[in-house]
């Protein structure tokens, strides 16, 4: 597969049992919608976004991409609870992208907390 922004080629990373897409050059990141749900509950997911946000801010700039796995325009979703924080989900897949330093927003914004104060409390 390669990225929907630089077209690097992206590495697949092994993390919990999941299987985690990265670009070789951005360092951006790929996720199905679901494992990404998944994995923000576990212990430090932001150890996978290990790129330099200032990378990630150039490229976030580019907008219209198309979905690196089924070629469709993906959409910019936005991290609820978090307005400066911008991704890219496929509505056809489910697969989101984020560039790099965008997942470790993602992991600091409310719904996600929230949702791991959640999990704590019903001793997930
Ligand atoms: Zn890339
Ligand atoms: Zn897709």
């Amino acid at each position: 597969m390669n990225c929907p922004k630089c077209s690097a080629n992206m590495k697949v990373l092994r993390y919990h049992g999941y299987e985690v897409d990265r670009c070789a050059a951005c360092h951006g990141l790929w996720f199905d919608r679901l494992e990404c749900d998944e994995l923000r509950l576990l212990d430090n997911p932001e150890i996978l976004d290990m790129g330099d946000p200032t990378i990630g801010k150039k490229f976030n700039r580019k907008n219209f991409i198309d979905c690196p796995h089924c070629k469709r325009p993906m959409v910019k979703i936005e991290a609820e609870g978090r307005t400066d924080v911008w991704y890219e989900g496929c509505l056809n897949c489910r697969g989101v992208f984020f560039d790099a330093g965008e997942f470790r927003d993602y992991l600091d914004s409310d719904i996600v907390i929230s949702f791991k104060k959640l999990s704590q409390k019903f001793g997930k």
